[in-house]
């Protein structure tokens, strides 16, 4: 047995390495086949076929901060804002319920025109309507208070991307103000809130290193999310980060199925970024360990102003012929899409 095979399997049985096993693994030159093969036979065996849908509503593309790798940051005055009412986000839910969707994602930039009482009078809409739907947020940083809110208002998840677990690489891709400890103890007060939560970070994004990637690893093994949350980093032409290269699909997809291997009940979606970096990219994802996908059940006219990166794929389709063709595209990598609130199946063996 090679020394890459040795170590698949016994992140395989073990769901864990040394930082150093880690790295060979992350820096190997050799294709990733059994590493793949490794992670989709323990995804099968806790999931099956399922892949289970949550139906994103980009409901605002205002935010007040100033991320260096985002295409909404609020230094951007390329892009046409716009908000969507709450009659708008009821009716996008309505769409979604009608095709089968039995999770809402709320998402949207930091923007402050949505205060907690407007947040929470949406969420009690939302609740009230669909009783059996997951509803999840995805509205950045706030304060423990504002989350107990939400909580309290009916929101089941949250999702909030960590970006990178080093403090001086979240230096370098984010301004003065924002501050990597804030966002961890956010994640921690949803955990203890009682929220499903959802981390996760950008693969082969500026200054990125395998050590840094091996951070983000075990900054996720103590925190212990249910959803985790991965795509290549892809410049927008009008950040400071405009010029800088795009994240791999190869690196993404070894590092997806890594996940897998640690984390193995997580809840890992296969990527708009993943499907944008390559026509096949989410089939690949699903192959690769992922068990979700996150379709866009935003109107369209407004989808294309949602633009985190540049050349994002299903800007253009309303939510039936987004439902439609990721179907198609999980049925045809060998899955099956379910009618479901996808919670995570819990084995006790995440470390
Ligand atoms: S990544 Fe999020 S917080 Fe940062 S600018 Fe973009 S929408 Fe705002």
């Amino acid at each position: 047995m090679t020394e890459k095979l040795e170590l698949i399997r016994r992140l395989k049985d073990e769901h864990d390495l040394s930082d150093s096993e880690l790295k060979k693994l992350i820096e190997s030159p050799e294709p990733d086949a059994d590493l793949f093969r490794a992670a989709d036979e323990l995804r099968r065996s806790i999931y099956g076929e399922d892949v289970y849908i949550r139906g994103i509503v980009e409901f605002t593309n205002f935010c007040k901060n100033n991320c260096y790798y985002c295409g909404i940051r609020r230094d951007n005055r390329r892009v046409e804002r716009y908000r969507l009412t709450d009659d708008q986000i009821l009716q996008c839910c309505e769409a979604g319920y009608s095709l089968g969707y039995r999770t809402f994602v709320l998402q949207g930039g930091e923007d402050p025109y949505y205060t907690d009482d407007r947040i929470c009078g949406l969420l009690e809409k939302i609740r009230a309507a669909y009783p059996d739907c997951a509803i999840t947020l995805s509205i950045g940083e706030k304060s423990r208070e504002s989350y107990q809110k939400y909580f309290d208002a009916g929101a089941d998840r949250y999702l909030l991307r960590h970006e990178t677990a080093d403090d001086a690489l979240y230096r370098r891709w984010h301004p003065e103000e924002m501050d990597l400890s804030n966002r961890k103890r956010c994640l921690f007060d949803l955990k203890e809130i009682g929220y499903q939560v959802g981390a996760g970070f950008m693969v082969g994004a500026p200054y990125q290193t395998t050590e840094h990637l091996i951070a983000d690893l075990r900054f996720l093994q103590e925190l212990d999310p249910d959803m985790i949350g991965i795509g290549p980093f892809i410049h927008h032409v009008d950040t400071p980060f405009g010029d800088q290269q795009s994240g791999s699909l190869e690196m993404t997809l070894r590092m997806l199925s890594i996940l897998r291997l640690l984390f193995p009940d997580a809840l890992i979606p296969s990527t708009t970024a993943l499907g944008t970096i390559d026509p096949q990219g989410r089939e690949k994802g699903f192959q690769a360990g992922a068990n979700v996908v996150m379709p866009n059940i935003t109107p369209a006219n407004v989808r294309e102003l949602y633009l985190l990166y540049d050349e994002k794929i299903c800007t253009g389709e309303d939510a039936f012929q987004c439902r439609g063709c990721l179907e198609g595209r999980v049925f045809g990598a060998g899955y099956r899409m379910v009618v479901s609130r996808g919670d995570r199946i819990r084995q006790g063996t995440a470390k």
